[in-house]
């Protein structure tokens, strides 16, 4: 809030008159209480009790101080007749609380009539990327627009509630039967994943969707919401406009997960993690011309996991920043190495994931550093998948054009697995684009694949980027890309990633190859 003023926090304007008599009131009397609506960091709108006070240090320095509470959280020392909140100010539905309520008498109504409750939980996804893309006004515009909806094509037999900023709770007690339920749901995200209009501008949401059942379940409100819960995030990770259906297999799963971030956390502070390096290589010359950057994890008891299985666990359990923190460190540190001890001036290629991307600081953090290492600029390169480019537009590509002014060259990675949208590429800020090793692996049998592989190669000379192709591992695949005119690649067949001194070694091979010594040649002959 440094430098801001308070006004950034405010949620439901009042009338103007409203404000004249508190400023009135603060001036004359020295202080103002009552109630306003204001918003959290995360965006929720909520009611609060607040007391302005004017203190005067000296003449010329006037500051106020306010204090206030959350009325929807009740707090000691709070007056017990304001009452709690159980109204969200901008849909009309019930709070988490009044939910929770609801459920305890749905539960007490199904054992009596031995029937089921059924839980839905419903995430609209994307409402961060709306509230950093657009403002808070447009997001409360479309969390609107969405209730509205969910409002309309409910039952009456149905309860909604706004459990959090881009949540909602469902319940559908009798005479709702398991396929209702789902018919219910599978009409919901398509409702809801229909364009909103917001001041002209389309925005699209994916929204996911969980479900639980008393008393199949769960035997308490606390579990049902709990088991919703784990149903939504195993819905969120099939990607989204998905639906799942609690089973009992997703909570083993999910503690399983949890102990993952536990030993993940542990990991960061003992020395589990290193890095390896890949080389790229330039295939008409076999020269080596950078290296990108992969974690690994060697769990003391499990051995080593691959990236693949908990950067996606450290994204979603908020651990993601402090990782990258540590490869980001890690990187400029074999970079500084590589450049004063080695000699060696070939850039070094970080891959960042969505939440780095979208991240001011770290992407500031990440200038400030390669400054502060007094490395040359274009001794550091970026990784990142045109999926988070594409899904978090503008974000991103202010932060990939503030890391480009830096002189850090961006390339887009696993290109083709995501949206692929050629008629965007030109307009991307990217430097370079990574070939993904799908279409390598497929292109010595595959006519299609070699003719995407030339497309992607024709197009990218077109608009100025250089082509990379990633995970080469025949001389066949080799030959072949090289004719497509695809020069610059990674992959098996020139080197696996590499721990830094066999990388250094690697890499001092092509400066001074090794003399064959009579001995060696007599060896080779008797081979
Ligand atoms: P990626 O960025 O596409 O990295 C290339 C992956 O392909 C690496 O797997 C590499 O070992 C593998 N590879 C390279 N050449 C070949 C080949 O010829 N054949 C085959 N079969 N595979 C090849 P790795 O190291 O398991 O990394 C997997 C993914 O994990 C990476 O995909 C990247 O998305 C992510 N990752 C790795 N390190 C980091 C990191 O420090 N930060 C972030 N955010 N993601 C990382
Ligand atoms: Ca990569
Ligand atoms: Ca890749």
């Amino acid at each position: 809030m440094a430098g801001q003023n308070p006004g950034v926090l405010k949620a439901k304007s009042r009338e103007p008159e409203f404000y004249i008599n508190l400023w009135q009131s603060v001036e004359q009397q020295g202080f103002w209480k009552g109630e306003l609506w204001n918003r959290k960091k995360c965006g929720l709108v909520y009611r609060q009790l607040i007391t302005i006070i004017k203190v005067d240090r000296h003449e010329s320095d006037r500051v106020y101080v306010a204090i206030f509470h959350d009325l929807a959280r009740p707090q000691t020392g709070l007056p017990l007749q304001h009452p709690a909140l159980n109204e969200d100010v901008l849909t009309g539905f019930i709070d988490r609380e009044e939910f929770r309520k609801l459920i305890t008498w749905q539960m007490k109504v199904a054992d009596a009539s031995h029937s089921d409750v059924h839980l839905v939980k419903l995430d609209l996804g994307e409402i961060q990327t709306i509230n950093d893309s657009f403002d808070h006004n447009t997001c409360d515009q479309v969390i609107m627009d969405a209730a509205s909806r969910l409002r309309k094509m409910l039952p009456k037999a149905c309860h909604l509630a706004r459990l959090g900023p881009d949540e909602f709770g469902i319940l559908c007690p009798q005479p709702f039967d398991l396929d209702a339920t789902l018919q219910l749901i599978e009409s919901l995200i398509q409702e809801l994943s229909k364009p909103y209009i917001i001041k002209a501008t389309q925005i699209s949401l994916m929204p996911s969707v969980g479900c639980a059942i008393y008393p199949h379940d769960a035997d308490t409100p606390e579990s049902l919401m709990r088991c919703s819960r784990t149903a939504l995030e195993f819905a969120k990770r099939s990607g989204r406009n998905c639906f799942a259906l609690y089973d009992k297999s997703m909570t083993e799963i999910a503690r399983e997960k949890l102990l993952m971030v536990q030993d993940l956390k542990q990991a960061l502070k003992s020395n589990q993690l290193f890095v390896v390096l890949q080389p790229k290589v330039d295939m008409r010359s076999g020269l080596p011309e950078g290296a990108e950057v992969l974690l690994r994890w060697n769990h003391p008891s499990k051995g080593m996991i691959p990236p693949s299985q908990f950067i996606p666990l450290a994204e979603e359990a908020g651990l993601i920043t402090e990782v990258s923190h540590w490869v980001l460190a890690e990187t400029l540190t074999i970079a500084k190495h590589l450049y004063y001890q080695q000699g060696i001036s070939l850039p070094i290629a970080l891959n960042l994931c969505a939440q780095d991307i979208n991240n001011k600081e770290f992407i500031e953090h990440v200038i400030n550093s390669l400054r502060a290492h007094k490395l040359p600029s274009d001794m550091l390169e970026v990784e990142v998948t045109e999926t988070m480019l594409v899904e978090n537009s503008d974000t991103a590509h202010l932060h990939l054009q503030q890391l480009r002014d830096a002189g850090i060259k961006v390339s887009m990675d696993d290109f083709g697995t995501g949206y692929s949208s050629l008629s965007h590429l030109r307009d991307l800020p990217i430097d370079r684009i990574k070939i993904d090793r799908s279409f390598v692996v497929g292109m010595t049998a595959d006519r299609v694949n070699q003719g995407i592989i030339k497309l992607i190669t024709d197009l990218a000379k077109l608009i100025g980027v250089e082509i990379l192709a990633e995970g080469v591992e025949t001389e066949q695949q080799k030959l072949q890309l090289i004719e497509l005119k695809c020069f610059h690649a990674q992959g098996y067949l020139f080197q696996r990633p590499l721990i830094l001194e066999d990388h250094i070694q690697y890499l001092h091979s092509f400066e001074h190859p090794a003399p064959v010594t009579l001995q060696g040649f007599s060896l080779i002959m008797l081979c």
